[in-house]
């Protein structure tokens, strides 16, 4: 059939993916004797419609998939939707569908999507976190969580949002204490709730970071920090006159000579009992006044300090001074203990509190060089830098790190205190109030209190009926059918939870139920984690980087004591893509007007112009703004590359015997194209530098336009070219590439498809050919020679250069005055 001589996408894409469908091409575990890759994409909250930063993250990890799969691995690259969350059931609230409904509909048209921009998924391993068969195993590991204490019930302060009506993380609570999704005000709430025991695996999760090498720093860097480890010591301060004693937690023991007074929370239990009489009456206002005030607004560091005296007196334990005990409103009693120990003279908000109140200020640490600090009253602000101990007693004349280790093993001998270490990482509390999440499978028995449904119970099934209101008592309360029941032990009448769970439990082990996703025995197969974990690449938004990959991190740990998993981490890469903006720059927002949404776009250029603007705009890492002149000039790239191959079909069929060998055009043309192999190649490892990759496409097609074939050689020469750039174009523009090379490859290759084709190899000759010996001289000695690419230019050059052992020894502490260079033949370096 002779070749279409327009490039239509509309016309070969559906073809290809039934295609590929199929022949099962993307099938994970066609090749069980190869090496396994597992390339992942976070999986998409189907909420409305696919947007472009979806076509993006899908992109990349797609591209990557299918080079590994060409490069003869055996890959899996599945696909799923995190379907149960609050979007849904608030949308539901505002219009009154059901949330199932809705979820489900959004999932056909995502699917549908996807299929059109050809992602390479195993569609056979689809998971919907909605489906009962997907969150019984949710219940399932609660189930085994609560066994081993890793689940419990606890009294929680929690942050309720005034706007979604339910409780949400810490790390839900943006700026100005409101909430991330909705914005509301959050307020905080005393109640019963359920948690996980993350904090147990606090120094784990933080040993585990050391094997991520190849995650983002920024990510391993908020996860270290959001663990929080601080080391430090815990002390008691008797309360003079009383029994009563004030654990104090602090970094800086070895400043505690320098204590003037103590601090109290307003919340703490200590006030009531340490007030006396005459203070009363003004703590009790201020407490109520802190009780009404934003948390957030009252720790914050602009927030005026400010606080009451107690009445009271603290004895510190190391030399039995007396201090005075404030309450103030920035120490909160959910962090440390609740109370601290003020060191004016070495911390700055305890100095501002102090000057603030005429409270004493007493220096006991001394720069370890440099000049001294004056006296207390005259000090300007905190010197917080550790040093050497002054005026502390027999502790006296210490380097600080010292002094605490001392003072802190003194204090356990005294039996005052100890050394001990804090973690900002706070237990996951995951109890919601809402309905569209997974049940939580516990029963309330007036006899035996919380019993847990037994596994064969499972799945607790979230009934369909629910009145989903937004308001009041969760909905799963109003459904009798479902609330009412008997217990698993007496057999009495009792009532179900009423509660979900916080969908991040459903994204926190989707990665292993991908595994065998319609196993009805287990969460999954522990001999596919060991064929497929850890995930190789892992391609998300670095929004994520303290929720989800924490949690994700945390459950990991957990199936591997279950058994069910064999290493530490979930995962050896991450890759964090940027945001695609509008055509402004701006965000795409229905408010800019600026939203470009992937399947009009499908619907003019195709999906291979849509992938290939993805991979070409930048590395995965860096945001991109949209591009109407770039995306069509991309479309009109591939219409290039379609009429070079229509241009060319006499050369299809030129044999491979003959392909040149003399020097000419030809020879070069060779040339290029296995250096075009090689870069690509390399674009497709390391970082990811796709673009690269593509950019080399193009200059092997301008030089393909150069070059009028006469001879048998010279058509042989194009052949191995136009094969080459059909191959290597797979992973960007699939549709297109298959398209392409069975043209070249004509009737031999009819049953078989490039995806599953092999990547092409390079001749190193003909790479290394290109490379010449530019001579290195300072000034105007020869000092060295290096090897360079013939295109290479000075910044290149110069930069092998100094590289150079030889060069750089003559170089050395000298200022490069000037470079002359001359290209492919020498570089000289004029310094002085
Ligand atoms: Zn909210
Ligand atoms: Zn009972």
């Amino acid at each position: 059939m002779p070749m279409n001589e327009r490039y239509e996408p509309q016309s070969i894409e559906p073809r290809w993916q039934a295609r590929w469908e199929g022949a099962g091409a993307f099938r994970a575990g066609r090749r069980p004797a190869a090496e396994k890759r597992y390339v992942l994409e976070m999986f998409p909250y189907p909420s409305g419609a696919m947007h472009m930063g979806h076509a993006r993250v899908y992109t990349i990890g797609d591209a990557l998939a299918r080079y590994l799969r060409m490069r003869g691995y055996d890959v899996l690259h599945p696909i799923g939707f995190d379907a149960l969350g609050l979007p849904a059931e608030n949308a539901a609230i505002k219009d009154g569908r059901h949330p199932a409904e809705r979820t489900a509909e959004n999932i056909v048209s995502f699917r549908a999507e996807m299929k059109r921009l050809g992602y390479s998924f195993d569609w056979e391993r689809e998971i919907v976190t909605a489906d009962p068969g997907y969150y019984r195993w949710n219940q399932w590991f609660f189930l085994k969580m609560l066994e081993r204490g890793i689940v419990y019930r606890r009294q929680g302060k929690a942050n309720w949002c005034t706007g979604c009506n339910t409780v949400i993380a810490n790390e839900q609570v943006v700026d100005d204490n409101r909430c991330e999704r909705c914005g509301s005000p959050v307020v905080e709430k005393v109640i019963p709730e359920w948690a996980f025991r993350i904090t147990a695996f606090a120094q784990d999760l933080l040993d585990g970071l050391d094997q991520l090498g190849q995650w983002p720093e920024r990510v391993t860097t908020m996860q270290r920090n959001w663990i929080g480890k601080s080391a430090g010591a815990e002390v008691d301060f008797a309360v003079a006159g009383s029994a009563e004693r004030i654990k104090v937690f602090t970094t800086r023991v070895d400043t505690i000579y320098g204590c003037t007074y103590v601090v109290l929370a307003p919340e703490h239990p200590l006030v009531e009992k340490v007030t006396d009489a005459a203070h009363r009456a003004e703590v009790k206002a201020f407490v109520e006044r802190m009780r009404r005030t934003d948390v957030l607004e009252r720790t914050g560091e602009e927030a005026p300090k400010e606080g009451v005296f107690t009445g009271a007196f603290a004895v510190n334990p190391f030399d039995g001074e007396k201090v005075p005990v404030w309450i103030a409103n920035f120490v909160l009693a959910e962090y440390g203990t609740g109370a601290v120990m003020s060191v004016p003279a070495h911390d700055q908000r305890d100095l501002e509190f102090a000057r603030k109140y005429r409270l004493p200020v007493r220096v006991v640490i001394q720069p370890a060089a440099g000049e001294r600090l004056p006296p207390g009253d005259a000090l300007p602000r905190a010197s917080t830098e550790d040093g050497v101990t002054e005026s502390s007693g027999p502790f006296s004349g210490l380097p600080s790190s010292k002094a605490r280790d001392r003072m802190g093993a003194f204090a356990k001998e005294q039996g005052f205190g100890e050394a001990t270490v804090r973690w900002h990482l706070r237990d996951w509390g995951f109890s919601r109030q809402r309905y569209w999440g997974t049940p939580i499978p516990i029963i309330y028995c007036p006899d035996h209190g919380p019993v847990p449904v037994p596994e064969k119970d499972l799945p607790v099934v979230l009934p369909p009926q629910a009145i989903i209101t937004g308001t009041g008592e969760p909905p799963l309360a109003k459904v009798p059918e479902f609330v009412n029941t008997t217990c698993p032990r007496c057999g009495k009448p009792a009532r179900r939870e009423v509660e979900t769970m916080d969908t991040f439990v459903d994204s926190s082990w989707y990665h292993a139920r991908y595994l065998s996703p319609k196993d009805d025995q287990r969460p999954f197969e522990p001999a596919m984690a060991k064929r497929w974990l850890p995930i190789d690449v892992y391609v998300g938004g670095p929004e994520h980087a303290v929720m989800h990959l924490l949690y994700f991190r945390f459950w990991h740990r957990v199936m591997h004591q279950l058994g069910l998993t064999f290493e530490d981490e979930p995962c050896t890469r991450l890759v964090t893509q940027g945001i695609v903006n509008g055509p402004d720059g701006k965000k795409m927002s229905k408010r800019w007007g600026n939203v470009v949404a992937p399947g009009p776009m499908v619907d003019r250029l195709g999906a291979d112009t849509v992938r290939l603007f993805m991979l070409f705009a930048a590395p995965p890492e860096k945001d991109i703004d949209w591009s109407d002149e770039q995306v069509d000039g991309l479309f009109r790239f591939l219409a290039r590359v379609w009429r070079l191959f229509h241009a060319r079909q006499d050369c299809f069929a030129a044999p491979a015997a003959a392909l040149p060998q003399a020097a000419g055009a030809f020879l070069e043309l060779r040339r290029r194209t296995h250096r075009t192999v090689k870069r690509v190649t390399e674009g497709m490892e390391g970082d990811m530098k796709y673009n690269t990759g593509i950019a080399a496409l193009m200059e092997l097609v301008n030089a393909l336009y150069a070059l009028e074939p006469a001879t048998d050689a010279d058509r042989a020469a194009v052949r191995e070219a136009l094969s080459a750039l059909a191959t290597l174009l797979a992973p960007f523009a699939p549709h297109a590439a298959e398209e392409l090379w069975h043209e070249v490859q004509g009737e031999a290759a009819r049953d078989r498809l490039l995806a599953d084709e092999p990547w092409p190899s390079f001749d190193p000759a003909l790479v290394a050919a290109d490379v010449v010996t530019i001579a290195v001289q300072v000034n105007g000695k020869l000092r060295g020679e290096v090897q360079a690419p013939v295109s290479a230019g000075e910044a290149e050059v110069r930069a092998l250069a100094e590289a150079e052992d030889r060069v750089r020894a003559h170089l050395a502490g000298k200022t490069v005055r000037k470079v002359v260079f001359v290209p492919k033949r020498l570089v000289n370096f004029v310094v002085g």
